[in-house]
């Protein structure tokens, strides 16, 4: 971009809760500078902190797409199959056929999906992780009849809400939690002491244990002992798709696209990540997390940066990305949730709130992501997060120059 009339061509890959604020700001922001195209595999929008009610056959509404983005922005229905960074071209696998796209700026907005772990019988896991994950794993469960057994794997946020929206929801299974670490080990006291009551309430086993192996039937553990499990769901983790890497970007192990501290890849300068597709390293050196609350400021940010490159500002000397994490909420089922307050490097510290205003605010919480994406159409710019200005250190305390 050296001329002062041309367009910035940016290519936003996905359009979940990243990709669409990146997009419908930098067009709100761009004026005529910029020209936003969008590829996504759905014409709706997939609110992916619901993926595990759709595995549980619950209405979710969808919305449409086009209507979030608003005009202005082009939306391809595709894959972004192929991409070379150093040349600006792109390959997109829509339903006519592959479409040639070419780009000034790429935007990886792609997200992640159950990471399926390396032991054996893994093809026999279900998972939450994406929406087709979750169609898959919602068709196994209508299948499965009563009495039988459910374990799901891993105790952290996707492991818990997933093991009591089910038990909720199919009182009729016998449902097993298996994990290394004890289920409310990240909260604090009373939010631990929350998570353990669900789920003896809603009559789910613990195990602590690990899962060295998955058998039709049965789960190896490490302890030598097996586990009778007619359907396991692996709720280990997420990575990210292996699209960053087969375009030859540098990326972390699981896949996300290694960036500075501007959200610019360190190996391609015309690739920039937000969300879950994006390793970025916060001031204390741990990662950000793979969460909405990095989704949000990470798109709008690198939004701005975008902007500024179109309209010809100087952008040397830019910023860094900053952010403080607030809090954080986990549903345990429809009736059940937990609000637990964070510190800025996004550990559990301090209050937490366990009754019927956490259900409030979880169901705020899933609601409101979406109306965000609208505010920023309709008011582009107004999307702010609580940076961490002077760096944190490792137990999340700021850390003075
Ligand atoms: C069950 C569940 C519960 C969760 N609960 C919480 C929670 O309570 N709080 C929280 O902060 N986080 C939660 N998360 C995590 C949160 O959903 C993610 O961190 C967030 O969705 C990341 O947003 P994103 O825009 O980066 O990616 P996504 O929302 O995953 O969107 C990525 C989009 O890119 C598309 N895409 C992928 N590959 C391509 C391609 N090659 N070409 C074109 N498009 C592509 C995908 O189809 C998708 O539409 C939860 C996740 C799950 C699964």
């Amino acid at each position: 971009m050296n001329t002062s009339t041309a367009q910035l061509q940016v290519l936003v890959i996905g359009s979940g809760f990243a990709g669409a604020t990146l997009a419908v700001r930098l067009n709100g922001r761009g004026r005529s500078r910029v020209a936003v195209t969008v590829v996504n595999p759905r014409l709706t929008f997939v609110n992916r902190l619901r993926m595990h009610q759709v595995a549980t056959g619950q209405v979710v509404p969808a919305q449409s797409l086009q209507r979030l983005l608003g005009p202005g922005i082009r939306l391809i229905q595709g894959s972004v199959t192929d991409l070379d960074p150093s040349t600006g071209w792109a390959t997109v696998d829509t339903a006519q056929g592959p479409e040639r796209l070419h780009f000034d700026r790429v935007v990886f907005a792609s997200g992640s999906r159950t990471q399926t772990p390396e032991l054996p019988g893994a093809h026999l896991l279900y998972g939450v992780g994406d929406v087709d994950q979750a169609h898959r794993l919602r068709a196994a469960l209508r299948r499965l009849p009563e009495g039988r057994r459910v374990s799901v794997i891993g105790s952290g946020f996707t492991g818990l809400e997933t093991v009591t929206e089910i038990a909720e929801q199919r009182p009729d299974l016998q449902l097993s939690l298996i994990s290394g670490t004890a289920a409310g080990a990240w909260f604090s006291a009373p939010a631990a002491h929350r998570v353990d009551s669900a789920l003896s309430e809603l009559r789910i086993a613990e195990h602590r244990a690990r899962v060295v192996g998955i058998d039709p039937g049965q789960l190896a553990l490490a302890n030598g002992q097996h586990l009778d499990s007619d359907l396991s769901i692996w709720c280990g983790g997420f990575s990210a798709y292996p699209l960053a890497a087969h375009s030859g970007l540098a990326v972390d192990d699981r896949g996300a696209v290694l960036t500075d501290p501007t959200l610019r890849s360190i190996s391609h300068e015309r690739v920039l990540a937000v969300g879950d597709a994006g390793h970025t390293v916060r001031p204390d050196g741990e990662r950000y997390s793979m969460s909405c609350q990095f989704a949000f400021p990470s798109a709008a940010y690198a939004a701005d940066l975008l902007r500024a490159e179109a309209l010809d500002l100087d952008v040397t000397g830019y910023r860094d990305f900053s952010l403080g994490f607030l809090a954080r909420c986990l549903s345990l089922g429809r009736r059940r949730a937990v609000l637990q307050r964070t510190n800025g490097a996004d550990q559990a510290s301090g209050w937490a709130l366990t009754g019927r205003t956490a259900v409030a605010a979880k169901r705020l919480q899933v609601s409101a992501l979406l109306a965000n994406i609208s505010t920023e159409r309709r008011f582009p710019g107004t999307m702010r997060w609580p940076a961490a200005p002077m760096g944190l250190d490792r137990s999340g305390h700021p850390v003075r120059d």
